[in-house]
């Protein structure tokens, strides 16, 4: 049982949208088709058959490919219970704790609002890989258009709950700014310091900052460290509630 290959396929500005295919079976889901032409270039390229469509949230940004793919591939579109009526077309719905297979691979649901009040991961944990869309970025989150920020911290520790090992598949490249916020509210920080370096490195080469990697995020994303001491103190709020930290910094990042 091999872990899906992940092609990452940029869309529209800054989007990713994702391949992931179980050569096991030939399966192949899309996350996110943010648009039709550049995932039905992709497959083409690769001789695969589009089997799922899967989306984590409702964002015009994330779902605008989803018809045409569904016209062409006749496949079903996957998405979130709670965002019923949002996204057209949805053939089966998904909620926190469901498993939902793509050939050999499952992926397990996790319930993440705060981008959206009804977003969702799907985490395939025997991949090591995480789709979470608008909410986990590397070395960022998601603006909190719907959520609040109790909410969408919880969110956000549910994610940091997964294994060290598990990579980030975000929906946008939004890591160099990202980073470049974090640095600002978090000066002192080491580990942030060589992840930003590497960050510009590979932006300058061309190249994706994703996937992240969960283990080293838990050190560096602001975001993920409302409750760490030294992000606290580094803010100047030092003993108080993670998800009042959590809230000062998204404001933070939003005037940023
Ligand atoms: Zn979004
Ligand atoms: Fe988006």
């Amino acid at each position: 049982m091999a872990a899906l290959e992940i092609v990452l396929v940029p869309a529209l500005s800054d989007n990713y949208v994702y391949l992931a295919h179980d050569a096991d079976t030939g399966d192949t889901a899309v996350v996110d088709p943010a648009e039709a032409e550049p995932v039905l270039a992709a497959l083409k390229g690769r001789g695969w058959t589009l089997t799922h469509i899967l989306n984590t949230h409702h964002h015009m940004d994330h779902v605008g490919g989803n018809q045409e793919l569904k016209a062409v591939y006749g496949c079903p579109i996957i998405g979130p219970r709670a965002e019923t009526g949002r996204i057209a077309g949805m053939d089966v719905l998904v909620s926190e704790g469901d498993s939902y297979a793509v050939g050999t691979q499952t992926a397990k649901v996790i319930e993440v609002p705060g981008h959206t009040t009804g977003h969702i991961a799907f985490h395939f944990a025997t991949s090591d890989a995480l789709f979470c869309g608008d909410t986990l970025f590397v070395l960022g989150c998601g603006r909190m258009f719907e959520g609040n920020p109790p909410g969408f911290w919880d969110s956000l520790c549910k994610l940091r709950a997964l294994p060290d090992s598990t990579r980030i598949y975000c929906g946008h490249e939004y890591t160099q700014s990202n980073a470049r916020f974090a640095l600002s509210v978090d000066p002192d920080n080491a580990a942030l310091k060589a992840q930003s370096a590497e960050i510009d490195r590979l932006r300058a080469a061309g190249k994706p900052t994703i996937p992240g990697l969960l283990g080293p995020e838990k050190a560096t994303n602001p975001f993920l460290r409302a409750d760490d001491p030294a992000m606290q103190a580094a803010i100047g709020m030092t003993g108080a509630n993670p998800s009042d930290v959590f809230a000062e910094i998204r404001k933070r990042k939003d005037n940023f």
